[in-house]
């Protein structure tokens, strides 16, 4: 049996993916099991930061493993620190709170905030967070993502928690008062397709917080590690959180997370009030610090913009002659293109997907109907050239069928 009829016997069905099952990866290529070739515009979601299977993470992950991988947070190891340090000296934060997933550094961020406002007043654990955002499918992260299809039909969510639209800053100074611990906000909203906070908006936040004592959380699970062009997408804006949340390309696809925060803050968590058996082991870490040297090395982040710019340049030339988008968006290597919804040429960023598979292209898709690209950080401009000439025969036969 195939592949892919044994998936749908014995995995959950949360997912619906398409029929190729993949083998193999190198660089932004991959191959499914027909030996067929894809160039990856995707990055697994953001996550491949370097591409897949990048011999300096295979190295780092390969000589961990052998020399040890995990002891438990009861016990200090020393990739831990090392990564730990490099996210500090290369950021605002003081203090790295390491976990597994992206839910679960939001989850730390948010109890940390309700801890900090509740210390002060039993009243004061409300947290605002934004329309279209994402933060994670579990308890408080849930609750503080508000889009129904995530939230509905799980019972009743964790209280305290209200939204106002992204953007509006006097949407959101009218919906706080002094009850609330912390404002969540994406600088780039991923998941909701790549909407990009104005650097009004997020000095407004950075104000609106200090007024009411609450506290600035920056979500960039999907935005940091690079994507942005800067380390984080925080240091374009000039705005400083007191808690960021890093996540998807920290380990370049080895599964790791981090909340990071000033240390003032950190300190309202003693010992005992927060945990995790995996987060942080030596294997985990070791994955991020090779990703992390490997961003702060010379030139790479430089590269990113380098390559962003050619990305949204080629886009742009595409819409130019198809008239495919009604809007193309990009922070770094985070690309958005709203799909043009007009008269014939109406089709589906998931319907584009879908077809772009099909021809070897793997593109995906964000909001409700936005194109959206994560190529890796390094990808080669080949593979750009190629993922280009893919994309667009794909585009100008939909075209084609449609007139
Ligand atoms: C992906 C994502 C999350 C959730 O991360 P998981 O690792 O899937 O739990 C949270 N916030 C943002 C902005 C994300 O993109």
């Amino acid at each position: 049996m195939k592949t892919r009829a044994r998936y749908d016997q014995v995995i959950l069905p949360t997912y619906a993916p398409p029929a190729p099952v993949f083998v193999r990866g190198s660089g932004s290529q991959v191959w499914d099991e027909d030996n067929n070739n894809y160039i990856d515009f995707g990055g697994g979601i953001a996550v491949l930061s370097l591409g897949h299977c990048p011999p300096v993470l295979q190295h780092a992950i390969n000589k961990q493993a052998a020399t040890l991988m995990h002891l438990s947070n009861l016990h200090i190891n020393a990739p831990a620190v090392h990564a730990a340090q490099l996210l500090t000296e290369h950021t605002f934060a003081e203090r790295v709170f390491w976990c597994n997933s992206g839910a679960e550094a939001n989850e730390a961020a948010l109890k940390l905030a309700r801890r900090y406002g509740v210390m002060q007043r039993a009243s004061k654990s409300k947290v605002l967070s934004f329309e279209n955002a994402f933060h994670g499918r579990i308890g408080l992260t849930m609750a503080a993502t508000p889009q129904s299809k995530i939230r509905e039909g799980f019972g009743p969510l964790a209280p305290g928690f209200y939204s106002s639209p992204y953007n509006d800053l006097a949407a959101a100074a009218a919906a706080l008062d002094n009850d609330f611990c912390a404002i969540i906000v994406e600088p780039v909203q991923g998941e909701g397709g790549i909407n990009i906070a104005t650097d009004e908006f997020l000095q407004g936040l950075r104000a609106l917080a200090k007024q009411h004592d609450a506290l600035l959380l920056f979500d960039e699970i999907q935005s940091g590690a690079g994507r942005s062009g800067k380390l984080y997408a925080y240091m374009n804006s000039g705005v400083i959180p007191d808690i960021l949340t890093s996540a998807k390309g920290l380990g370049g696809g080895f599964p790791v997370a981090a909340m990071l925060a000033a240390a003032n803050i950190a300190e309202v968590l003693n010992v005992g009030n927060h945990g995790t058996t995996y987060g942080g082991n030596a294997l985990a870490t070791a994955a991020a610090a090779a990703v992390l040297e490997t961003l702060l090395a010379d030139g790479f982040l430089a590269g990113v913009e380098e390559r962003a710019a050619e990305i949204t340049r080629r886009l742009t030339d595409i819409n130019n002659k198809h008239h495919c988008f009604s809007a193309i968006r990009n922070s770094g290597l985070l690309i958005g293109c709203d799909m043009e919804e007009n008269g014939a040429k109406n089709w589906s960023a998931k319907e584009l997907a879908t077809t772009a598979l099909a021809e070897g292209l793997i593109v995906l898709t964000a909001g409700s109907n936005t194109l959206r690209l994560a190529p890796a950080l390094n990808i080669p401009a080949q593979d750009i050239k190629e993922g280009f000439a893919r994309l667009e025969k794909v585009i100008a036969a939909h075209r084609s069928r449609r007139s």
